[in-house]
């Protein structure tokens, strides 16, 4: 609905596929504290949301530079062809659609400081070292 369309290569959440396990994760824009897209934007049409943390697009400055797609080191800020801006995630001004409307609760919106990252870091690298390497590729 955010974009317009029913259609995964224009959604602002991607899902991960791992090949082994056929485990598929869903992941989408972080909203980094030191926000890369937001920093690299010529004409400031990214900027911060204060009230929820969202670093949000402004469609009417972008210019459709798509320096901000090679800046984000998680690849959550999609380039839409048919607009000529960028989209991505917004947090849905607190509400995130996605966690709404999911069926079988896979999502959930947190704070990013209740997160215990170590902990999950932990486990990723035991998991890592237990499965080798793990090829995926996105929808
Ligand atoms: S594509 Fe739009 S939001 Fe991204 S850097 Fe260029 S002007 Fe800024
Ligand atoms: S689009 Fe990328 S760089 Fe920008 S806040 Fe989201 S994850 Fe960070």
């Amino acid at each position: 609905m955010k974009v317009g369309a029913f259609n995964p290569s224009k959604s602002a959440i991607k899902i991960f596929t791992f090949d082994e396990g056929g485990v598929k994760v869903p992941y989408t824009c972080t909203q980094c504290n030191e926000a890369w897209c937001m920093m690299v934007c010529p004409v400031g049409a990214i900027t911060l949301n204060t009230e929820t943390g969202a670093k949000v697009v402004t469609e009417a400055r972008c210019v459709g530079c798509k320096v901000c797609t090679i800046a984000c080191p998680f690849g959550t800020i999609n380039y839409n062809s048919d607009k000529g801006v960028v989209t991505k995630c917004d947090l849905c001004n607190g509400t995130p659609a996605c966690v709404e409307v999911c069926p079988t609760n896979a999502l959930t919106y947190v704070d990013a400081d209740n997160l215990n990252s170590d902990r999950m870091q932990s486990h990723a690298e035991k998991s890592h070292a237990s499965a080798g390497e793990v090829a995926y590729k996105t929808l």
